[in-house]
């Protein structure tokens, strides 16, 4: 009887994640080769790639914390771009898919190496401790004080819906990492006159050319204040996946202690096994 082919419970496995933004847990389950389908055979990269990803995502998640994600797009405005990290982790727990041969480049000689590399040995987070779903309404003030003008710049962390804008906004082109950091970071920014507290202008989160010229008009010291504010407050949030590296090349001998592991290059290698 065929039919009951579709309602056969294959009984996936399922985990617990906690999502160290948001404050607050929900349950996912395994990958499966229907739903990774798309996105093995698919020939896009950009934003349509990760949107295929951040589907596949939601549609792992077999509980979903109280009262949020309703649906997807809510997931979108909801989820905070580090947090993806964490359910991807933890869908990849589910799907056994903790350990692989993953390669890595030395970055001293430059020859890439095998590595035999499993990710519960390299996890580690930092936890959010307020209460859930409240990171989302925090911002971190910047203050430039020029001659002229107070200028204020307003950060927060990216959600999934933001990174989609500033995703499509870019585009084609290929974009300097800092800017797009900022872009993605940067909320809004108020310039105010000097001795005055009227405020001059505002550019907001959509306004995205006027944001990237000005992004591209700062000295390196002012960017560099704008890019250490956020990653010492807001950006410290999340999972990392870290790893001692020690070149296998004797010649080169090379050691890094805290060699990151790029999850999304991880997860696409589990895929395709
Ligand atoms: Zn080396």
């Amino acid at each position: 009887m065929p039919a009951m082919l579709d309602m056969i419970d294959l009984d996936y496995p399922e985990t617990t994640c906690h999502l160290p933004l948001l404050n607050t847990q929900c349950t996912v389950r395994c990958l499966t080769v229907g739903a990774t389908s798309k996105i093995r055979t698919s020939a896009t990269f950009g934003h349509t790639m990760i949107n295929s990803i951040n589907e596949l995502i939601y549609r792992c998640i077999v509980q979903k914390p109280d009262g949020m994600f309703e649906d997807f797009n809510l997931f979108r405005k909801q989820l905070p771009t580090r947090d993806r990290d964490a359910l991807l982790y933890s869908i990849l727990e589910a799907s056994e898919s903790l350990e692989q041969v993953f390669p890595i480049t030395c970055p001293q000689c430059g020859r890439t190496f095998d590595v035999k590399l499993k990710l519960d040995d390299c996890f580690d987070a930092v936890l959010y401790d307020g209460e859930p779903g409240s990171i989302l309404d925090v911002e971190e003030e910047v203050v430039l004080n020029l001659t002229k003008a107070t200028v204020k710049f307003y950060l927060k962390v990216p959600t999934l819906d933001r990174e989609r804008r500033v995703l499509l906004h870019v585009g084609q082109r290929n974009i300097d990492p800092q800017i797009l950091t900022m872009l993605l970071t940067i909320d809004r920014v108020e310039v105010y006159r000097k001795d005055s507290e009227e405020m001059e202008g505002v550019i907001r989160n959509i306004d995205f050319d006027q944001l990237e010229t000005l992004c591209n008009r700062l000295r390196l010291k002012q960017q560099k204040l704008i890019t250490d504010h956020y990653r010492d407050t807001l950006g410290k949030y999340g999972v990392s996946l870290k790893f001692t590296f020690s070149c296998p090349d004797n010649a080169c001998g090379y050691i890094e202690k805290d060699m990151p592991i790029d999850l999304m290059q991880w997860f696409f290698r589990a895929i395709s096994e």
